[in-house]
């Protein structure tokens, strides 16, 4: 099937944030073509709104749905005592799957079209459950090597290993989880911050281009330097680490390196879901397209899907955000890269598609099953 997206200002991000004049063709859930004298069947007309590259929340915890602004007040400290240390234990098979999936919706209503999903919590089949039932595309990373050897996911959902060594466990696990995320093809991503973690991994040989490091708050040159000769990726997660103590966040230090940086919403127990506000946070220092490409093409490269996503290059998935114009809060708008980053919230995502299907991006079911789940969590 084919499907006509019209009276759209179009936005791509590559080689760098620009509008680009036409319509945009999708075909068979891919973008087909982007330019004048397209045709199809099916036509959809933007009424004058942005449509640009779904965003890519590069890194996120997304059954923590369940567990939102419950303490936006909470240290690094704090939240590892109570969110992971109390509560992740008690969520059942259904709590997880109810969770994963207000998660993805959340997601999707902001213009969140690809997850990469740091699930460190028990049951992860009906974590992907989850995400599958929602639509959205993701990398979905569990700690758990033998449950996510057992999994099978759609094709629109890569697996990874979401790492615990050598920061939050022995280098030695780490090696056991580099071997075997290395024979499945898995991605690799870890937390750290100061020293010590990166320097332990290239001792061991385990850095590469499949593995994305997360945070690298008070990481040294030399550290950055030893990921960018490796191809290593960086996440970067500037709202949660302004307000849970990481330090300043460190996205000049690794751009400046060569190291292709994704941003991410990490966690909605101190921060809003939307990648927008991370955009604004991640903004002093950074030019606003070089933020918007992280948000996009570069996210996608943090997590090893820039050939598939992250741009309107034909032959990539039509996964696509429209954003309206005409708002309070948006208009009057001349540039669409500075507006989107300058001004674009939630509430101005009008239409999300992934594969070329626009998704629903809320259910009331969904948010039933996620408040009894908080209830009984909290009670
Ligand atoms: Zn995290």
């Amino acid at each position: 099937m084919c499907t006509l997206i019209t009276n759209a200002t179009l936005l791509d991000t590559d080689p760098e944030p620009r509008a680009v004049e036409g319509d945009l063709l999708i075909e068979d859930g891919r973008i087909a073509a982007v330019g004048h004298g397209l045709a199809a069947d099916h036509v959809v007309d933007a009424g004058k709104a942005i449509v640009m590259p779904g965003l890519v929340d590069a890194h996120r915890h997304v059954w923590q749905s369940v567990l939102r602004s419950l303490d936006p007040d909470s240290t690094l400290g704090d939240y590892l005592d109570l969110v992971l240390g109390r509560l992740a234990p008690s969520f059942t098979e259904d709590d997880v799957h109810a969770a994963n999936h207000w998660g993805a919706l959340d997601a999707l209503n902001s213009g969140v079209t690809t997850l990469y999903d740091w699930s460190h919590v028990p049951h992860p089949e009906a974590a992907l459950d989850g995400l599958v039932q929602a639509g959205v595309r993701a990398v979905f990373a569990h700690p758990d090597r033998e449950a996510l050897a057992r999994l099978r996911p759609p094709a629109h959902i890569a697996l990874a290993l979401a790492a615990t060594g050598p920061v939050y466990g022995p280098v030695e696990e780490a090696v056991r989880d580099w071997k075997a995320a290395r024979e499945r093809r898995w991605h690799l991503s870890l937390h750290a911050t100061g020293t010590g973690a990166v320097e332990s991994l290239h001792r061991h040989g385990l850095l590469g281009p499949d593995v994305m490091v997360v945070h690298g708050n008070g990481f040294t040159d030399d550290a950055m330097k030893t990921m960018a000769d490796a191809g290593a990726t960086a996440t970067v997660t500037p709202a949660v680490e302004a307000q849970m103590g990481h330090g300043a966040h460190e996205t000049v230090r690794f751009r400046a390196h060569g190291i292709a940086t994704g941003l991410g919403v990490d966690t909605v127990v101190t921060v809003p879901g939307d990648l927008f506000s991370v955009m604004r946070a991640a903004l002093p220092g950074t030019p606003a397209a070089e933020v918007l490409r992280m948000a996009t093409i570069e996210g996608a490269r943090a997590i090893g899907l820039d050939r598939e996503i992250g741009s309107l290059t034909p032959g990539k998935h039509a996964d696509l955000v429209m954003i309206a114009t005409d708002g309070p809060g948006m208009a009057p708008v001349t540039d669409p890269v500075r507006a989107v980053v300058g001004s674009a919230g939630r509430g101005d995502v009008r239409a999300v598609f992934v594969a070329g299907r626009r998704v629903e991006t809320t259910s009331a079911r969904a948010r039933e099953r996620a408040e009894q789940v908080r209830a009984r969590l909290t009670a």
